[in-house]
């Protein structure tokens, strides 16, 4: 039997990008094991994640006595020193970590790792860039991109929607996206029934293919 904590995440790397994702991880209630090879960083998150330990992650004997290889879920959150980002990655690569996520600085830098098998490459300033680009958009307020082609998208409801009953068929066969839920002004989400009444200062969720919910979301 792997694992002893079941569904902790072992984060590789407290810069920004690591240690923003850890304490995001420990507020959602999963174990977060911290690794980082700078003292001071290693202080900084001390007591606040279920364990931080300073080590070097390119070392492989180290990482098996911290029991990394006993991990299902992985992230390497070291960016800039790229060698040590892909030899941290490939450890757990060949630990076979069934779920590796590695934060890339560059293009080449992201081939490299998903070459290397890592499931979930993150370039966080250009997939940054790419979905601000969503959210410059009028009226769409967050964009979340689900898979490639996919999407969920927060907006505010198109004109032609307004002060009329929602008939879910028809905007999904015209429109082919799917309004799922609604938020009044200082209300709570709750799901969208057929018949359901929306206003201009409503929010609304809709999940579709991207070019879709754009379009949508774009409508006069
Ligand atoms: P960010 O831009 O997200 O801050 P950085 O690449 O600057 O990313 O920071 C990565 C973190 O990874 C730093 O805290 C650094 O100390 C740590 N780190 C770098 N190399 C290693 C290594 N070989 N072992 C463990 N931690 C490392």
């Amino acid at each position: 039997n792997r694992r002893g904590m079941s569904n902790a995440v072992a984060v590789i790397g407290l810069g920004r990008f690591g240690g923003a994702l850890a304490l995001e991880l420990m507020r959602n209630g999963t174990d977060v094991l911290g690794v980082d090879h700078d003292e001071a960083t290693v202080q900084r998150f001390n007591g606040k994640l279920t364990s931080v330990v300073r080590a070097d992650a390119t070392d492989e004997e180290v990482l098996r006595e911290l029991s990394v290889n006993e991990f299902e879920r992985a992230v390497v959150g070291i960016g800039s020193d790229i060698q040590a980002s892909i030899l941290t990655a490939s450890r757990l690569v060949k630990f076979g970590c069934p779920a590796i996520w590695a934060k890339a600085i560059t293009e080449p830098h992201a081939e490299i790792l998903t070459q290397l098998g890592v499931q979930h490459v993150v370039n966080p300033e250009s997939d940054m860039g790419t979905r601000a680009a969503h959210l410059i958009q009028q009226r769409i307020l967050d964009f979340v991109p689900i898979d490639d082609g996919y999407a969920l998208v927060r907006c505010t409801p198109p004109v032609p929607l307004q002060q009329r009953p929602m008939d879910l068929l028809n905007v999904r066969q015209k429109l082919g996206v799917s309004v799922v839920a609604v938020c009044r002004p200082g209300g709570q989400w709750e799901p969208i029934e057929p018949g359901t009444m929306l206003y201009d200062d409503d929010q609304i969720l809709v999940i579709g293919p991207t070019r879709k919910v754009e379009r949508f979301s774009n409508l006069a």
